[in-house]
């Protein structure tokens, strides 16, 4: 299948791209429909990178807007693990479906995912079209004999996320080091390097967290997991509000990644803000997500990008800092491999989003500084991911299906 796209802009010049079984084939003045291709005129509109968005509880969603305001221990007491309990897998497939409409409106191309019945998440974004790295998820609640006792369940649920097909990938995604004994997240460790594939875990978002990690191990957050065989190039660590210098520079000489939530961060009061100067010039692989609807409350990456440019402006006190050309290229995953960004060049997947040139948020100006200071996702007017339209005109299929599906589940879970 192929389909070509003519009359965009790209860096101030009309261009074309054509796309071929999913990658960029052809991109530049000269582009001419073949025989057969989807055609989109793209007059008006400019040609951009897709977002990435590095952690995410997708299925939330159904959650939205229950209990915000709350003091963090109580909202999950008394709400959110209740409402959880209620949970069927089929809830999690349209809790999904919902979070892909939301991403697939406002330019996200691909996510990192970690949630209950991930077999069902992997099974929505298959049919949502989207990219995503799905997790086995695992809490023992540290206790070692539990945690052995879910391997099997662990290995099972990984396999058939392995088996959805699609554009998705498997990972293991631990919760925490506070939920997760050291046992469970070091074999959780060689299960992945065995694999080859990624780790998630949340890491330093509260410093209680550092100090009862100081207090029962002895020593930080990123150095007890690395310990521990944990830390690699495909290890994404959520948060990573509280790491010090030591940290910062062991998470970059073992290659992985910091994915940085500053909505969650700003919502749930965390007292602190990922320390992104230090971390850059310790030559850390950096991330943007939303982490899940309930602390953010909603998966528009536009909206991410413009707070973790004004976050760590505001908390360095210098307004050079995170300049939005580099915000967006952290939020495109392009400062992480294994976040999987990629650029718009031939050979590339063709992965792209089409943006209304002439709504007023980019009227004027430097386009990276509209992109992540003025505009929101609904700028966005074609979402495009293997060559697949998902969006165009800003439409996508079944939209108010999905809308409906979730409303009717997520009262009954919230009841
Ligand atoms: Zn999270």
């Amino acid at each position: 299948m192929s389909l070509t796209v003519t009359g965009a802009t790209l860096d101030g010049q009309e261009v074309g791209l054509r796309a071929e079984d999913g990658l960029i084939t052809e991109l530049g003045p000269d582009v001419e429909p073949g025989s057969g291709d989807e055609a989109i005129d793209a007059s008006g509109l400019l040609l951009s990178s897709p977002m990435v968005n590095g952690h995410t509880h997708a299925a939330m969603t159904l959650f939205r807007g229950f209990g915000d305001d709350m003091p963090l221990m109580e909202w999950l007491e008394q709400k959110i693990w209740p409402a959880e309990a209620k949970l069927h897998s089929d809830d999690v497939y349209w809790g999904t479906r919902l979070a892909c409409l939301e991403m697939i409106r406002s330019g996200t191309a691909r996510f990192f995912d970690m949630y209950w019945h991930g077999t069902e998440a992997a099974r929505a974004v298959v049919d949502a079209g989207l990219r995503a790295s799905v997790s086995s998820v695992m809490i023992d609640g540290l206790d070692p004999a539990k945690g052995e006792s879910m391997r099997g369940e662990v290995t099972e649920s990984l396999d058939r996320i392995d088996g959805a097909g699609g554009a998705v990938s498997p990972s293991l995604g631990p919760h925490a080091i506070y939920t997760v004994s050291s046992e469970s997240l070091a074999w959780l460790a060689e299960v992945a390097a065995e694999r080859e594939i990624s780790l998630q875990i949340h890491l330093s978002e509260t410093e209680k967290e550092v100090t009862d990690c100081v207090e029962a191990h002895g020593k930080r957050p990123a150095a007890y997991l690395d310990d521990l065989g944990f830390l690699g190039p495909r290890t994404l660590l959520a948060h990573g509000v509280w790491l010090d210098q030591a940290e910062l520079e062991l998470i970059a000489e073992r290659g992985a990644t910091v994915v940085t939530n500053p909505a969650a961060n700003m919502k749930l009061a965390v007292g602190g803000v990922f320390p992104y100067p230090r971390a850059a010039d310790a030559g850390v692989s950096i991330g943007l997500g939303t982490d899940g609807v309930s602390s953010n409350s909603n998966l528009d990456m536009f909206e991410e990008v413009k707070l973790l440019a004004l976050g760590q402006k505001q908390a360095s006190g210098d307004s050079a800092t995170l300049p939005a050309t580099d915000a967006l290229a952290i939020a495109r995953g392009l400062r992480s491999e294994a976040l999987g960004g990629t650029p718009l060049e031939p050979g590339q997947p063709a992965d792209f989003l089409l943006l209304r040139g002439s709504d007023p948020e980019l009227s004027a100006g430097d386009l990276d500084a509209d992109l992540v200071y003025a505009a929101g996702g609904s700028i966005v007017d074609t979402t495009v991911v293997g060559g697949r339209v998902l969006m165009r005109d800003r439409v996508v299929p079944q939209a108010e299906e999905l809308v409906a599906e979730v409303r009717a589940r997520a009262a009954r879970l919230t009841g």
